[in-house]
């Protein structure tokens, strides 16, 4: 397959709708990313890169990481995580708070905001956020083969700062006891786990062992098993793109996972991981092109879980 190609008929599909959508503005510093960005990047099982547009400029993966705090919180606690957060989709936008009181403070799934700031309490556990963000970066550079992968701050401080939503959803958690750590603390990781800053070729890279049975790209190193991987990819797309799974999974046919910084990971299992990048945000907060230029990649290639 002619993946250059591919890439070239993808960037064709989608030339008239670059810039389209809205950029996340409730965040600050995301409010001042140029809109007309685009960029793409497949990397194979086999470690070959294929890029267009601006796949070499990094950007506010925001929701993206909580694929990798996942998988870091799995390696730590096991199944048990299992007790203090659902894998059920949601049906409801990132931020809601409606569901946490009938469900008793426990999450629907670790993708949406309340189910990771979960998530980011157990990485938490036992260290200093300055610990557990230390550790949380040196995954990402361990996985991606990138030592260049830093956490934006001024990001972090514009989250920290308009973060009411999420400070709201962290302590009702507490209310139930289904935060552990101190909330300020917990809210801090979340907010820094969420200004990691990839390019799509680096979130690509990071994101090949769910499309590799669980190893490094290229290489027999493990990261987590097959069977770890499979579930991290399941809940990937029943969860991955919040009240729109159900459409992303019908448009694209892949598992995948979106921010509202406009960059979405999408894995096509036993073939590559695929990362997308345009900050206009459709009306459930997803890259409108990035949808729109992984449906046309999904077509072109015929790659789909599906058959
Ligand atoms: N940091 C964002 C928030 O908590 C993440 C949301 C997203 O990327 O969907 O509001």
């Amino acid at each position: 397959m002619n993946l250059e190609a591919i890439l070239d008929g993808v960037r064709a599909d989608v030339s008239g709708h670059i810039g389209e959508g809205k950029v996340a503005d409730y965040i600050p510093a995301l409010a001042k990313v140029d809109p007309s960005k685009f960029g793409m990047a497949i990397v194979t099982v086999d470690g070959d890169a294929f890029t267009i547009g601006d796949a070499a400029e990094p950007f506010s993966i925001q929701s993206v990481s909580k694929v990798f705090t996942l998988t870091l919180a799995l390696g730590r606690v096991g199944e048990g995580l299992w007790k203090r957060v659902g894998r059920e989709p949601s049906g409801t936008p990132f931020n809601s708070i409606v569901q946490l009181e009938q469900e008793h403070g426990i999450p629907r799934n670790p993708f949406i905001n309340a189910g990771a700031i979960v998530v980011a309490d157990t990485l938490l556990s036992g260290h200093e956020p300055r610990e557990t963000l230390g550790e949380v970066l040196s995954f990402m550079r361990h996985i991606s083969g990138d030592e260049g992968i830093v956490i934006d701050r001024e990001v972090a401080r514009s989250e920290q700062q308009t973060g009411f939503r999420n400070a709201a959803l962290a302590n009702y958690m507490f209310s139930f006891s289904n935060i552990h750590n101190p909330v300020e603390k917990t809210l801090g990781v979340y907010f820094h786990q969420c200004a990691l800053s990839l390019s799509c070729i680096q979130l690509a890279k990071a994101g090949l062992f769910l499309a590799n049975n669980g190893k490094l790209g290229g290489s027999n190193h493990s990261v987590v098993s097959a069977e770890r991987a499979r579930r991290i990819n399941a809940l990937m797309l029943t969860c991955g793109h919040y009240d729109a799974s159900g459409d992303f999974a019908f448009r694209v046919g892949l598992p995948g996972k979106s921010g509202v910084g406009g960059g979405i990971l999408a894995i096509a299992p036993g073939r590559a991981a695929i990362a997308v990048w345009s900050p206009g945000l459709n009306a459930n907060g997803n890259s409108a092109t990035g949808t729109r230029a992984l449906e046309s990649l999904a077509r072109r290639t015929g790659w789909s879980i599906f058959g």
